[in-house]
């Protein structure tokens, strides 16, 4: 049975629509609906616009009545993380900051193999709880879609199991998770043989079963020095497209390029981007690969932000995800950090909220979410507040009140 549900009076909805992919954008730009109402159908939104008109057109419409100041945003979408792990790297944080470098935090048994041991380590099934329990946790900051990366399993069996984990974790989430193979993370210590030889058993062996249980239909490569060059990359790059898997790639983070592999494969996104230079910046804004900038990395590291306002004053597309993993990026707090990264980079509230809505949607090839319009998937976040700015210039303190996920209400702090 369709149900058919009027929500509101919200002081403001605003729905990030008109506004283009790419470049810098103007707060007069933002369009605002004022004692707005939407209109949910199973799944979907039917119409927005004045809850008094709707109301007198949706006569049988069940009403979903706000009281108070409320203000709505489309379901934040993060477009890059790393939340299916085992372990913690609690003392990884503690020796970094305590001044410990890089290489002394790896011979104490720490960095990425530590999770990748750990990971191993761990059950199918704990890998999918701990999925569910960090997707909510995202869920109820008003992220109602997450992208989720393997990468530390690294034998074709361990990254299966971890795909498969994040699939059924999907099923049980409140939150939609968009599956990314990351099995050029790094060469796994235990692995007998070259970069090459490394990728190329994953392409061969792994690529295929990806296809046949529809674990990811995106491939992601970490492309840096202490990682994988783009000569190494470029064999897997190529058989990945010929399979019809999007490109995503890890770029620019330490050393530059990254993005020019990106860019040379009409990657769907480069993220990271803090090293890019005026050089990579052109070469993104000129192409079709969404920048996004991945503050969690730089506060989690104590590193510089990537150039979010060099990139969209060039005419570039920028989104801005968590990239919450265990080591880099512990905190996990969307809107917190792209508050801080607005901040410091001069962003304007419309460009921070592009970033997390429908550039971050254009990031995973989605085109369904990220805007409130008529056939959208009815994907809402609410705050109690009766002025949008209110969202960012809290800094991420202020939570939503209420989350819709496909139209159905999942989060509700009224009650
Ligand atoms: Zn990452």
């Amino acid at each position: 049975m369709e149900k058919i549900t009027l929500i509101g009076p919200f002081k403001q909805i605003i729905p990030m629509t008109g506004l283009p992919l790419k470049g810098a954008l103007n707060d007069s730009q933002l369009s605002i609906i004022a004692d707005g109402g939407i209109v949910l159908k199973n799944e979907h939104i039917i119409a927005i616009g004045t809850f008094e008109s709707l109301k007198a057109i949706y006569t049988h419409a069940h009403i979903h009545h706000l009281k108070g100041n409320h203000v709505c945003v489309p379901g934040f979408i993060d477009c890059h993380t790393h939340i299916c792990f085992g372990g913690s790297r609690a003392n990884d944080y503690a020796m970094r900051n305590a001044g410990s470098s890089y290489l002394e935090i790896a011979k104490s048994g720490g960095g990425i193999w530590d999770t990748v041991t750990q990971t191993r380590k761990s059950t199918q099934e704990q890998l999918v709880k701990s999925t569910i329990k960090l997707a909510n946790r995202h869920l109820k900051n008003g992220t109602t879609t997450i992208e989720v990366k393997s990468g530390y399993g690294l034998t074709v069996n361990e990254e299966l199991k971890m795909l498969r984990a994040i699939k059924i974790a999907n099923i049980e989430a409140l939150a939609d998770l968009v599956p990314t193979c990351l099995a050029a993370h790094m060469l796994p210590k235990d692995f007998k043989g070259t970069e090459v030889e490394y990728l190329n058993e994953m392409s061969k062996k792994l690529f295929p079963i990806l296809l046949k249980e529809q674990l990811a239909n995106r491939i992601d490569a970490f492309i840096e020095q202490s990682a994988f060059s783009p000569v190494q990359v470029q064999p897997y790059f190529e058989t990945a497209k010929q399979m019809g898997f999007h490109i995503t790639v890890h770029a620019d983070q330490f050393t530059t390029s990254g993005s020019k592999v990106a860019i040379d494969f009409h990657a769907i996104s480069a993220d990271h981007l803090e090293a890019s230079t005026d050089k990579e910046v052109h070469l993104l804004a000129n192409s079709t690969t969404i920048a996004t900038a991945l503050p969690g990395a730089s506060i989690g590291l104590g590193c510089a932000f990537a150039p979010a306002r060099k990139i969209l004053d060039a005419g570039g597309a920028l989104a801005i995800a968590s990239d919450h993993n265990p080591g880099s990026a512990p905190m996990g707090d969307l809107l917190t950090q792209a508050s801080i990264l607005g901040t410091f980079e001069k962003l304007t509230n419309t460009e921070v909220l592009a970033g997390i809505t429908f550039r971050a949607a254009a990031a995973l090839n989605l085109t369904d979410r990220g805007i409130l319009k008529e056939g959208g998937l009815a994907d809402l976040a609410v705050f109690h507040t009766s002025n949008y700015q209110d969202i960012l210039y809290n800094q991420g303190n202020l939570k939503p009140c209420m989350v819709w996920k496909n139209g159905s209400l999942v989060y509700d702090k009224h009650n």
